[in-house]
């Protein structure tokens, strides 16, 4: 008799076509109209319009102070300056996560000190960070990773009991409640990337929210000349305006804040559709031997948002020790594509460990430090362990659950047939995932 596993002739999990199930981003006539306007103006190195998108994203967000920039790279960046981030200091941040997350600090003369995530959220620990907290750290960045809210409680209490300021990284997590309150509105400072593959997308662009007048100040300082101006209060910044003190320009392009425009208003509807759809998919999966699923607790009020490149937890004790490689080429085979890893983690890249960037005629992480920061491999366990067991899912943009059935059964076959998949395993790769992940197209 012939296998029931796609993988081994049998039939699909997943027959439907998906049509719009993934289409993203959504975009429509008014974003067009939108872009248009601008272009016939031309007006695309202009700042009205993305004036007005800052004022719209600072009250969505809730927070005084919001600075369009050109990427969420440089909105980071620029929040790491306003945290005073400078020569010699460190700043903790998590090593699963997208480089932007932290590699901008070499730029400031600044080094980075790895913290390790937490098994449950994969978010930074904050028993670990207090672990690494010296004299010179000049700030933490937090990640919510993939969409899941960081323990935000025990990291304020460890960064206010330090008098350390938070950087909170929310390109993961547009709109995600963490206790019921904001992700964005805990720390001193946050920065969005609105990139079009993220869950608000909206071209190329990022954002910076405080309510800090010196951070936001500072921000606009290093990278935004035209607005280094009169109004700037902050008095020993004065002296320096009209000339960006980070040699940076880092702008809005004003199609990408049009299309933010249109695509904030659009949000909160198309986030809803895809928590109820990306739930759903859990839901079914739920008690599915080898399969947990990475999201809050219900009843925390704490919430995924928009779901930008979720993972699953694969556990392959429970499914005969079946190779993660396999066990998704198995699930992809049944017409629902998923892939193993996550962000590689970043101290074990060479850049982290021996590359001389600028010069030093030594490795940029350890210029401006008296004393060797790196990190070897087995110097963060959770992240080093937790790397080899995540994989991609399906990212739903649309609940509909006749097909969002098909895809849960698509993983429920291959974990109900498991065994027939041992005898040609031929293991993980022993790195898995990929430094330029997530590849947008
Ligand atoms: C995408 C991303 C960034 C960088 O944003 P860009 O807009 O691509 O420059 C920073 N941090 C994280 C966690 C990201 O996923």
């Amino acid at each position: 008799m012939s296998s029931k596993l796609a993988l081994l002739g049998g039939p699909k999990a997943v027959t439907s076509e998906p049509n719009d199930l993934f289409t993203w981003p959504i975009i429509t006539a008014e974003d067009e109209a939108a872009v248009l306007d601008v272009l016939r103006r031309g007006a695309m190195s202009g700042m009205d319009v993305t004036k007005a998108f800052e004022a719209d994203y600072a009250k969505w967000q809730g927070r005084m102070y919001a600075l369009g920039f050109s990427s969420g790279t440089a909105a980071l960046q620029s929040a790491m300056y306003g945290c005073k981030v400078g020569v010699g200091d460190e700043i903790i941040a998590p090593s699963l996560t997208y480089w932007a997350s932290a590699l901008q600090a070499f730029s400031l003369g600044a080094t980075i000190v790895f913290a390790d995530v937490e098994e449950e959220s994969l978010d930074i620990d904050a028993t670990d960070v207090e672990r690494k907290i010296t004299d010179r750290t000049k700030a933490i960045m937090v990640v919510h990773y993939v969409g899941y809210p960081a323990d935000m409680d025990a990291i304020m209490k460890v960064a206010d009991k330090h008098n350390v300021p938070v950087i909170e990284d929310v390109s993961h997590a547009h709109g995600g409640l963490y206790k019921g309150k904001r992700v964005g509105n805990f720390g001193k400072v946050a920065a969005f990337s609105l990139m079009s593959g993220k869950s608000l997308p909206i071209g190329e662009a990022g954002m910076l929210l405080t309510d800090d007048r010196e951070v936001y100040e500072r921000a606009i300082a290093f990278g935004h000349y035209s607005r280094f101006n009169e109004e700037i209060e902050t008095d020993y910044l004065r002296e320096y305006i009209g000339l960006p003190l980070g040699g940076y320009k880092y702008r809005m392009h004003q199609m990408s804040a049009a299309v933010g425009r249109v695509q904030l208003r659009r949000y909160p509807e198309r986030m809803k559709e895809i928590d109820d759809a990306m739930n759903y998919f859990w839901d079914c999966l739920e008690g599915t031997p080898g399969i947990r699923s990475h999201r809050p607790p219900k009843s925390e009020n704490s919430t995924m948002a928009g779901w930008y490149a979720a993972r699953g937890k694969y556990v392959p004790e429970e499914l005969g020790g079946l190779s993660l490689t396999r066990f998704c080429r198995a699930v992809s085979a049944e017409g629902c594509g998923i892939s193993p890893g996550a962000n590689k983690p970043l101290h074990l890249h060479p850049l982290l460990n021996t590359c001389d960037v600028y010069g030093h005629g030594k490795p940029t992480r350890i210029a401006n430090t008296d004393r060797d920061v790196r990190q070897p491999p087995g110097s963060l366990p959770v992240t080093e362990r937790m790397i080899k067991r995540l994989y991609s899912i399906p990212w739903f943009k649309k609940n509909r659950h006749e097909a969002i059935d098909e895809y849960a059964e698509a993983v429920k076959k291959v974990c109900r047939y498991h065994a027939e998949l041992l005898a040609d395993d031929r293991g993980d790769p022993e790195d898995v995932g990929n430094w330029h992940f997530f590849q947008h197209t």
